[in-house]
């Protein structure tokens, strides 16, 4: 006989993510086998009452899984080095350190990464990196979701060896790890990659049947670039290219063009906004309020630890909405309810797993995060997902659930040692950095 484990999470407002007027201010979720078998207002069944685990959710809201689109984790590494420099001598600074770093230290790092974003209630994080074999194996034992990608970047190491070592991690890993895994290709950037490097990662993701994940239109300088080099647009360019014949997660869009607007909405591309990245590097404001409004897939990102400095999507969510209503001059834009809508089911759709993840209803997999609400930074409790969005914080997450599984609990991870990934980031900093 096979185990099915079940869990019961009862007495729990839930924002379900699938339409604003779905909110449940009382209810039930019930998981079984990984999956959400069901999910009610008011008393639930009484033979849910045998579950395998029950939480008691009193006080506490779940919400889907919080989805890290765009991120690096292995920076963690980098958190607060070289801080408020010029993008130039800031970028050499970090290249400077990177070129030292082994695998064993980016997985260290990236670990690291992965328990901060556990304790923030992250469940599905989009990764793009080096050395990320050694990365999955962290991700399958943390027990997070996530999309991992090889970074190819133009330079000292030849493309074909670089896209060679790509493939042969989307044919170790995709779909692996229960299907927590998946793998895409990965171009750094128009301006890091030449065409004809991106129309071969092109042609190999078709035949892999897999994604492609990159950086595009993020500042002022790639445009002038690529329209010395070129004459187009970055996003003109990639559309020439046939990027978008593929799901394209696109992190940052911050300088784009009507026509360039057009053509994302026609794409099968998830723009993923970073707010406080772009606030930081000074790259400039991205247009999403607008980008909404066209009806195009957005996601919310972190980007990594060196230009953030940390991976909490709450803060992130806080900071989009703001930087939307500043730059826009008008309180209405990127409501509550759309930015928490950009870190779970639109930001599911902008990684191209919307069908699994990203709501809470039945049939998905069990990724749900549990905040607390009787603190007093949120208290009185008057409107729910405007305190997700603007008043609760990363140590507010109660639980972290992922395909079923328990990752963090009553302030304790249980996939990974916290204490032993701790000593190692000390040891690996002492050696790198100081
Ligand atoms: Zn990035």
């Amino acid at each position: 006989m096979s185990l099915e484990p079940t869990m019961l999470i009862k007495n729990i407002s839930l924002s379900p993510m699938t339409k604003e007027t779905d909110f449940i201010q009382h209810g039930f979720i019930y998981i079984k086998s990984g999956r959400i078998a069901a999910v009610g207002e008011g008393a639930y069944p009484t033979p849910y009452e045998q579950a395998d685990k029950i939480i008691d959710g009193a006080g506490m809201v779940a919400i889907p899984g919080l989805i890290n689109a765009h991120t690096h984790t292995p920076m963690s590494l980098l958190r607060g080095y070289a801080d408020d420099l010029p993008l130039m001598e800031w970028l050499e600074n970090i290249w400077a350190v990177e070129d030292r770093m082994t695998h064993e230290d980016m997985y260290w790092a990236s670990m690291l990464s992965m328990a901060e974003m556990i304790k923030s209630g992250t469940t599905t994080f989009a990764d793009m990196y080096f050395g990320m074999e050694r990365i999955a194996s962290g991700v399958e034992q943390s027990g997070l979701r996530a999309i991992l990608a090889q970074g190819i970047i133009e330079g000292k190491i030849a493309v074909d060896e670089q896209l060679a070592s790509s493939v042969s991690l989307v044919e170790n890993r995709h779909n692996s790890a229960s299907g927590r895994i998946q793998t895409m290709l990965s171009p750094h950037a128009p301006y890091t990659c030449s065409p004809d490097t991106i129309k071969k990662i092109i042609k190999q993701a078709e035949q892999l049947e897999v994604g492609i994940h990159t950086h595009l239109a993020e500042t002022r300088d790639e445009i002038n670039i690529i329209k010395e080099k070129y004459n187009n647009s970055p996003i003109g360019l990639m559309e020439e290219l046939g990027l978008f014949t593929r799901h394209v997660i696109a992190a940052h869009g911050v300088y784009l063009s009507d026509e360039d607007i057009e053509i994302l909405r026609k794409s099968k591309v998830g723009i993923i906004h970073n707010p406080k990245s772009n606030m930081k590097l000074a790259s400039g404001i991205a247009p999403i309020a607008t980008l909404l409004k066209e009806g195009v897939t957005v996601g919310l990102a972190t980007d990594g630890s060196a230009s953030n400095n940390v991976l909490d999507m709450f803060e992130e969510m806080r900071f989009a909405s703001l930087l939307q209503k500043v730059s826009t001059e008008d309180p209405t834009s990127l409501t509550a309810y759309e930015t928490l809508d950009m870190a779970t089911s639109n930001g599911a759709k902008a990684v191209g797993l919307e069908k699994e993840i990203g709501t809470i209803e039945v049939g998905k997999k069990a990724d749900i995060t549990l905040v607390n609400l009787q603190k007093t930074h949120v208290s009185p409790v008057n409107e729910v997902v405007s305190h997700l969005v603007y008043a609760v914080k990363a140590e507010d997450v109660a639980c972290t659930i992922v395909d079923g599984q328990i990752l963090y609990e009553k302030g304790e991870l249980l996939t990974i040692d916290e204490e032993e990934v701790m000593w190692q980031i000390d040891k690996i900093q002492k050696k790198l950095l100081s």
